[in-house]
């Protein structure tokens, strides 16, 4: 199975990441989302991302030049299917991602390999619903797509193993590393990470500490390079919130309740970086608590 060009869908901050690495890498990229302005936005951001490495001595002109020609900016649908490799990272909502599925399925091509981006959402779950689970994979980048080492593999309960090393070998020649995780939700580093965020939220909804007490005692106290609240906003709360409730539905344990604060924040629309506003407000020049 040999992968060459790449179908990412969803051009928020993971997809517009997948699509800067794997240009760079050599993949002919497809990148789609639900519109046109937010494409555009996105394959700016990537320019800039590109620029600034270049200005780094990361990596030379011609190879931003020839990334960025690489990657095909596209809302139709049919492009994106007659890929080898489809990498959905669309919003943290099953229904949407299932629709996602829905559209492709009767343009792709037969050797297509499907993947998810998901944090937390069940692999064979999605993969039952399409005509090839022994084709889908969760393929699940960290955060920012650029600087992150990792890349988590998750095989569903009919992923097969030729499937498996296709994608190992992009993983490889992304310079990343592999780390195999079960089928089971929010997989590795999301189960250990995001209850040790929502406990944040609570010892911020209990009083325990403020915005700033908290980072900084994670930081300081526990060697962390980020507190787990700025890291909250970082990944996106609505992210988060999602990923927790994936984490109670999934294993019926009320220690993963998530804190009725954090649902607070996302229902005001305070998702974080990304609506600039959510522990912080960023709408200033320095970042400034909102708790
Ligand atoms: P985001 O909100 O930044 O971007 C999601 C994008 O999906 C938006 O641009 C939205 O317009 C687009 N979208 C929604 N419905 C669509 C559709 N029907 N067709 C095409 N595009 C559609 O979210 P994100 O942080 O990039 O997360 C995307 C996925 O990556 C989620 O599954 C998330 O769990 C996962 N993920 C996120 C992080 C993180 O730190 N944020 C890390 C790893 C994985």
């Amino acid at each position: 199975m040999e992968i060459n060009s790449i179908g990412i869908i969803g051009a928020g901050q993971m997809g517009n990441g997948i699509a800067h690495v794997m240009a760079l890498a050599g993949y002919e990229v497809r990148l789609s989302d639900v519109s046109q302005d937010t494409l555009d936005k996105a394959v700016a951001l990537i320019e800039r991302n590109l620029d600034r490495q270049v200005s780094r001595g990361k990596i030379s002109a011609e190879d931003r030049d020839a990334a960025c020609a690489r990657i095909r900016p596209t809302l139709d649908v049919v492009d994106v299917a007659q890929t080898d490799l489809v990498i959905e990272a669309a919003t943290e909502q099953e229904a949407i991602k299932q629709k996602i599925f829905d559209g492709l399925l009767p343009h792709l091509k037969p050797n297509t390999i499907l993947t998810s981006n998901t944090s937390s959402i069940s692999i064979t779950r999605l993969a039952s619903r399409t005509d090839r689970p022994e084709k889908f994979m969760g393929f699940h980048f960290m955060n920012p797509v650029p600087v992150m080492q990792l890349v988590e593999l998750i095989r569903g309960i009919a992923t097969d193993e030729e499937t498996y090393r296709a994608c190992l070998a992009v993983v490889d020649r992304l310079g990343k590393t592999a780390a195999s995780a079960e089928d089971f939700p929010a997989f590795i580093v999301n189960r250990v990470l995001m209850p040790m965020i929502n406990e944040a939220v609570y010892t911020l909804y209990e009083g325990v500490g403020n915005v700033r007490s908290i980072d900084m005692a994670m930081k300081l106290g526990a060697n962390h390079p980020m507190g787990p609240l700025e890291l909250a906003d970082f990944i996106g709360l609505d992210t988060c919130l999602a990923i927790m409730n994936v984490l109670h539905d999934g294993l019926a344990d009320t220690k993963y309740r998530p804190c009725p604060l954090l649902t607070k924040y996302v229902e005001a629309g305070w998702l974080g970086r990304k609506t600039q506003r959510g522990f912080y407000d960023y709408r200033g020049e320095e970042p400034v608590p909102t708790r």
